[in-house]
């Protein structure tokens, strides 16, 4: 497999236009988890950056559990984040959910990512495989190790060597946090795949002042990076408001991660 180790056994950095991923450094993505406006896109990305982030998340295609649910700013959206991005010297990351807007969010996004309800999603996966660009690939809600190195298969055998494993949590029996974070998958992938792996403890804890602790510990794990949610005033944020770290929580979280980092 393509994927494999045994395939490629050395690591492999994926390069997102100068910030690269995997090469023993800890890349830190963090933004809201949807874009809501210029402003509140512009105030994230001064957080991010200010705690060291080099790339900027924030959703414009939401995948939300109710169809009355936000479902985000679509293209406007889209050129937010990149101009907030552009003005703070920083790369998107952005969810792709439709085959039909890889072009059009291809041309705003450094990083396509795969939701963890898209994994499976092979036509889609074929598809942004084929655009060449970097891939963050989010676990499946439910999916095994085996079945997210295949889902990177499907991308890697459309040629594409930018993929980015996202630890995001799994469902289990357990109901008191949103998922059950999976850090045996961190030394778990980066033995079985070249690629590089990183964390999401926003999405595997749902609780704000938890995602601390598993951010530490995933860099603790050898994961090669974070991506957190983070929002100026997160009780009135329009999606996931209980798991986003406010500006003094992710400046606190980020001093803590670096002496994590530093002692690797
Ligand atoms: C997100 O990153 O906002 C998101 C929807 O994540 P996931 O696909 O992991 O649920
Ligand atoms: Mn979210």
């Amino acid at each position: 497999k393509l994927t494999s180790r045994e395939f490629h056994p050395e690591n492999t950095i994926v390069d997102v236009d100068g910030v690269k991923i995997g090469d023993g450094s800890m890349t830190m993505m963090a933004g809201p988890c949807s874009i809501e406006s210029l402003d509140q896109i512009r105030e994230c990305a001064r957080i991010a950056k200010a705690g060291g982030a080099t790339i900027l998340r924030g959703g414009a295609f939401k995948p939300r559990t109710s169809p009355y649910a936000f479902q985000g700013l679509e293209e406007e959206g889209l050129k937010y984040i990149r101009q907030a991005a552009d003005e703070f010297d920083m790369k998107v990351i952005t969810e792709v959910m439709d085959e039909a807007h890889i072009d059009m969010i291809a041309q705003y996004s450094d990083i396509l990512q795969i939701g963890a309800r898209n994994m499976q999603n092979f036509k889609l996966l074929q598809a942004v495989g084929k655009t060449g660009k970097p891939i963050g690939l989010k676990r499946g809600i439910s999916g095994t190790i085996d079945e997210w190195l295949n889902a990177a298969e499907y991308i890697a055998a459309q040629g594409n060597f930018n993929v980015i494993f996202i630890e995001r949590g799994i469902r289990t029996y357990e109901t008191a946090t949103r998922n059950t974070l999976d850090l045996s998958a961190v030394p778990l992938i980066k033995k079985l795949s070249h690629f590089p792996i990183i964390v999401d403890p926003s999405h595997g804890v749902g609780i704000w002042d938890l995602v601390p602790s598993m951010a530490r510990a995933g860099i603790a794990a050898g994961a090669d990076g974070l991506i957190v949610e983070i929002h100026p005033d997160p009780i009135n944020a329009w999606s996931d408001g209980p798991q986003s770290l406010n500006e003094k929580t992710y400046m606190r979280m980020m001093e803590e991660v670096h002496i994590i980092e530093k002692a690797m």
